[in-house]
């Protein structure tokens, strides 16, 4: 075996394997993420190869150019960035997304809440109409056409900015005529009373407290957009509105489905009690068995008994 002596032959520069034990030393000492396989995500995508090789190539040695782009995105990690901003892109279901500070970077609980509205929703597939409040990056909604569940979604969102990445996203997907994008104003509800009825109302809504959002991870806090995480003094703001202006925009016996937040499943469900037109109300764990998501059925007729 060959052995580097010091005075003897320079070699060209770092092995992939000295970087990544390096940056997860770093990483670690920030606290920041699951430090090793972040390393390797971090060195394999600068480099464009497969995160596989960061096992297989450790050996290999690195540019002093592809060192520098090493350094950049091991900085920018370093200072809070989530990692699927620095690759660009995030996997999600069947999906690769574009990801970047326009909208929250999916989670995998949303990647739930799609399995849910599938479980949920009538066998006859795909189902005719759906709405998505909010829709960020698209990943819901390019789930529910790409997988079949649904045939069409009617997306709203109050940013711009996402609206732009579910539109990328959706051309990336190859979806085209089964998603509709539009602007909402923050009220949500005006001008979609002309696009009943649904089959089903599907929303991952902004549901922290405000208050909370600055003990978030520096992550999220700082790079997930405020507007989608921030669902006022109790975090049910937006919640409250679409249990409120779902109903009346649901056929009889369509659906709505809500990703709400771990502590909010007793008030959820109240919420949805309450109300008077839904029924078979419901809150359902993710899979970490923690409340995550709220479920009801619009009511076939309001008259008729519980
Ligand atoms: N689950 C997100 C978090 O990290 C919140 C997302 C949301 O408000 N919809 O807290």
């Amino acid at each position: 075996m060959e052995r580097a002596e010091p005075g003897n032959r320079r070699p060209s520069g770092p092995t992939r394997g000295e970087i990544v034990d390096g940056i997860a030393s770093e990483l670690e000492l920030a606290g920041l993420g699951s430090a090793r396989a972040e390393a390797e995500r971090l060195v394999s995508s600068t480099l464009g190869i497969p995160r596989a090789e960061m096992i297989t190539g450790r050996a290999e040695r690195v540019s002093a150019a592809e060192a520098v782009e090493i350094a950049r995105a091991t900085s920018r990690r370093l200072e809070g960035e989530p990692l699927q901003h620095i690759e660009g892109s995030t996997d999600f279901r069947t999906l690769v997304l574009v990801s970047d500070g326009r909208a929250l970077v999916p989670r995998p609980e949303t990647e739930q809440l799609v399995d849910l509205v599938a479980s949920r929703l009538p066998t006859n597939r795909p189902v005719p109409r759906a709405l998505e409040i909010g829709v960020g990056s698209g990943a819901i909604a390019l789930s529910l056409l790409t997988e079949d569940i649904v045939e069409y979604v009617l997306a709203v969102d109050v940013s711009a900015a996402a609206l732009d990445q579910a539109r990328e996203n959706a051309a990336r997907a190859g979806v085209g005529e089964g998603l509709e994008l539009r602007r909402c104003v923050p009220e949500i509800w005006p001008g979609l009373e002309d696009e009943r009825p649904f089959d089903l109302v599907v929303s991952n809504p902004p549901y922290v407290a405000t208050t909370d959002i600055d003990g978030l991870s520096v992550e999220v806090r700082d790079h997930d957009p405020r507007i989608a995480l921030d669902g006022g003094p109790d975090g049910l703001a937006v919640v409250r509105s679409i249990i409120r202006g779902a109903p009346d925009l649901l056929h009889p016996g369509g659906r709505i489905i809500l990703e709400i937040g771990s502590d909010q499943g007793p008030a959820v469900l109240d919420l949805l009690t309450a109300d008077g037109r839904l029924e078979a109300c419901e809150i359902a764990p993710d899979l970490t068995g923690r409340d995550r998501f709220a479920t009801a059925l619009r009511r076939a007729s309001e008259a008729s008994p519980k």
